[in-house]
């Protein structure tokens, strides 16, 4: 398909502009994703600009969020956040919001288990 608008970026990245399409290694993961947030390659030079819309691709490097009391990657889906344990609060306790289930404290898992159980 064919397109004139300057914002499609093919099967790139919407945020690290890599391709994801078929035999780039990224393919299988990717999802449909869309972003218009400043992003930088690992040089710190812009690959798109801060309110830039663009559609494309999230590749699965780009969906990974980083622990925020162990400081690993946790895979896609595989993250807790405070809502996920029936937690008004945006942050836990100790001020993370993103962490791994095994990272949970015993209480928290209580809450994970009874609102996902
Ligand atoms: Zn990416
Ligand atoms: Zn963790």
């Amino acid at each position: 398909m064919q397109t004139s608008s300057k914002n499609d970026i093919g099967q790139r990245c919407v945020h690290c502009g890599e391709d994801t399409s078929f035999g780039s290694g990224r393919f299988v993961n990717r999802i449909p994703a869309d972003s218009y947030c400043e992003a930088l390659d690992k040089d710190g030079n812009v690959i798109f600009e801060e309110g830039e819309y663009r559609d494309g691709y999230a590749c699965a490097e780009c969906m990974m969020f980083e622990c925020d009391r162990c400081d690993e990657m946790i895979a896609m889906d595989e993250d807790v956040t405070p809502y996920d344990c029936g937690d008004d609060e945006s942050e836990f306790t100790d001020g993370a919001y993103r962490v791994h289930y095994d990272c949970l404290t015993e209480i928290e898992k209580l809450h994970f288990e009874e609102i996902n159980g």
